[in-house]
Formats: structure tokens, sequence, C-alpha cells
């Protein structure tokens, strides 16, 4: 990912929000509780406006990381991004894609498609934060929501490596279009943006080979320009979500495998149930009941974000490298099953961007 640079103002590198959106404070202690959130991604800017926004401070310490060059947000996830951040206009002037072009294990079928296509520095940099001055040396409760080296490994279920290439598209490649194209060993995710530089991920098999094998994506594309470093694609979840005064947020909790589509929404819902979680905490709620409600959330977002992935992986080829991934993904199963079982029922459950204890 090295080649995905973007670079930050250096006064923008740490931020304090102390929003009181239209939805006014809920916090109503004296002295606000001080929250630090370490990360600089769409997880880490939604918990910093929700929580500013209910009264709390935030600061958030930012790492110069590159930034993904394409993000596909559906419909569904724009609104809801919309939502958090009280802004219906938000990302309406991004380029549209209206059709899906899937060769999965058959022939290609086009099915109809809702989404946009955005950089990941234009996403983030479209969502409101107020700048403020530096992190204090106490905090009473750290969101990490980036992947840190000193965090433990999280539980992988799979191995699957992939690769992000710049191509360029011939002129006949409809930009309104994306096209998924699975293959012997992997598969291939090609979306464009006009006027913009194009991105192929690859997942599974190299980039090359892939290309070499591909009926359906190499016949759009008239060169590869470059391509990223190998990045992890298979679906992630840190054993220990949250501690004491720390929890989890975003990739640093749990990464879903790219084939849903759904991992920068994913990161949103993360974001508006650790916020929540916090404002519960910091009104005197139950913390520790609170925190393994957090936990055992995300556990059964993992968990249907396999079965999803397993119904992709049944069916998209009949190969080792197929079987061996499906395999991954029915442990991965079984893990989450098993940790969910231990939990208990669900004691809440979200209203609006707050918890309430569920009845009876
Ligand atoms: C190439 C690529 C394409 C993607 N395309 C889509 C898409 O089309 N639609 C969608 O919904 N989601 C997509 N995702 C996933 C989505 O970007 C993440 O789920 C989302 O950004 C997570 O938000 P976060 O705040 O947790 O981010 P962060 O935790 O800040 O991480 C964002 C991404 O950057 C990576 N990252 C973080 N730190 C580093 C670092 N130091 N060096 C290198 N990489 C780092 C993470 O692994 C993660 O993939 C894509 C991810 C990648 C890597």
């Amino acid at each position: 990912m090295e080649e995905f640079i973007t670079s930050y103002d250096d006064d923008d590198t740490k931020f304090v929000g102390m929003l009181n959106g239209d939805r006014g404070p809920v916090i109503g202690r004296a002295a606000p509780a001080h929250v630090l959130i370490r990360g600089e991604g769409i997880a880490a800017r939604c918990c910093a406006h929700l929580l500013a926004s209910a009264g709390l401070r935030v600061s958030c310490e930012r790492s110069d990381r590159p930034r993904i060059p394409a993000v596909l947000l559906s419909d569904a996830a724009v609104a809801l991004i919309r939502d958090v951040f009280g802004q219906p206009g938000l990302l309406a002037d991004s380029a549209r894609i209206e059709r899906r072009v899937v060769a999965w294990g058959g022939e290609p079928a086009v099915v109809a498609h809702g989404a946009v296509v955005v950089s990941e520095a234009a996403l983030i940099d479209s969502l409101p934060i107020n700048a403020g001055p530096d992190i204090p040396p106490t905090v009473d409760l750290v969101v990490q929501a980036a992947p840190s080296p000193t965090l433990p490994p999280p539980h992988r279920f799979g191995s699957r490596p992939a690769v992000a290439a710049e191509v360029r598209l011939k002129p006949t490649a409809d930009p309104a279009s994306c096209w998924i194209e699975a293959l012997e060993a992997g598969w291939l995710f090609l979306v464009s943006r006009a006027g913009e530089a194009t991105w192929l991920l690859g997942v599974g098999d190299a980039i090359d080979d892939a290309l070499a094998e591909s009926r359906l994506i190499a016949p759009l594309i008239a060169d590869v320009r470059r391509h990223s470093g190998t990045f992890d694609a298979c679906p992630r979840i840190a054993d220990a979500l949250y501690g004491e005064d720390w929890l989890l947020c975003g990739t640093a909790a749990i990464a879903f495998d790219p084939i849903c589509g759904d991992g920068a929404a994913q990161a949103v819902r993360e974001a508006i149930l650790a916020s929540a979680v916090i404002m519960g905490i910091m009104e005197g709620g139950d913390a520790p009941g609170l925190l393994a409600h957090y936990q055992s959330m995300l556990t059964a977002s993992m968990r249907r974000h396999l079965k999803l992935c397993a119904d992709f992986y049944q069916t998209g080829g009949d190969g080792s490298w197929w079987d061996t991934e499906l395999k991954a993904l029915v442990e991965g199963h079984d893990w989450c099953s098993a940790r969910l079982a231990s939990a208990g029922e669900p004691r809440y459950r979200l209203s609006g961007f707050r918890l309430v204890a569920r009845e009876g």
C-alpha cells in the first residue's frame, strides 16, 4: 500500500472536537469526559463527531498512513454516513456506479447497482471536524480506531493476500459499471471513476497470472501502471475488543473480506455502537455490561459476514484455493458461534445513536 500517497497538513494531524450538533449534548457532567481517538479513517471520524456532538471532549491522534485510492460505497452506506453527520447532501457529486457485471462461477451477468465511488482521502476530507488544542496528558477512555503493531495479532479466517493495481481502461469500458470475476485461485474487482485513476483489486493469485486467465476484466484494460504491496483480504477479528478504559473500533476491531463491499459501512456501524457504549458509560451505565454488549454485537457482525462470504466462496470455483478459503470461513463461523454462546442474550438495543436497555 506504500504507493497510495496522501500527505497531511502538519496542523491537521490532531484535532479536538467540541461540536454541539442539533441533537444537543447528552452528557450532563460538570467536567465532560475526555476521549482520545487513535485513527484517521472513517471509524475515527464518525466516533469523534458523535461523541463531540454529545458534549464529550474528544481528541484525535492521527498518523501518516497511506489512503485507499478508491472506495465503493453503496447507497445504503452513503445514507448511513449522511445520517451520522447530519448532512443530507454529503457525497452527492460523487461518481455513480449503476451496474455490476458479475462472472462468478458462470457466464457474465449484469445486475443493477446503486453506489458511488470516491477516494478515501475525498471521503475523509468531506467529513466535518473542529480543530482545537493538543491531546491532554490524561484521558478517560481511548478508542483505538487504527491498526497498530502494539495490538496482538487478530484471529484470521483465511489466508488470501490482495493487491491493488492502478490500470488504464480502454475507452470502450463503461464508466458507470464495476466488474467482478472469479478465477481458478482468486478473484478480480474493477471499478472506474470518470476522469480519475482506475483501480483493480486482485485477491488470491498474483495479479499478472489473474489477468492472464481473466476473460471478463482483462479485455477492458489497456495497461497496468503500478501496483501496491500485498495486504490482507481475509476476515479478521481482534481477540479482545475492549479493556477497562479502551475499546477497538473499525479495522482494528474487525476487518471484512472486500468481497462484501461493506467494509466502510461496517466501520461506520462500529463507530455508532462504540460511541453509544461510551455515552452509556459516561452517564453512569453498567460499563462491563455495555462493553461486553459491544464485543458480542461485533462478533455477531463477523459471524453474519462469514456466512455471506461462505455463500460467495462456495460458488466462485471448485479448485483447492476455493475449498481452503471456504473451510477457513466455516471454522470462523464456528469460532464466532462458540464465543456468542457464552455471551448470553443482548441486554441493549440501539435507539437512534443511543443504547437503551432491552425490555424483558
Ligand atoms: C484496497 C482497498 C480497497 C477497499 N475498497 C473498499 C470498497 O470499495 N468499499 C468498502 O466499503 N470498503 C473498502 N475497503 C475497506 C474499507 O476501506 C475499510 O473497511 C474502512 O476504510 C475501514 O475504516 P477504518 O476507519 O476502520 O479505517 P482504518 O483502520 O484507518 O483502516 C483503513 C484501511 O487502511 C488500512 N490501513 C490502516 N493503517 C494502515 C497502514 N499503516 N498501512 C497500510 N494500510 C493501512 C486498513 O487495513 C484498512 O483497510 C477497502 C480496503 C482496501 C485496503
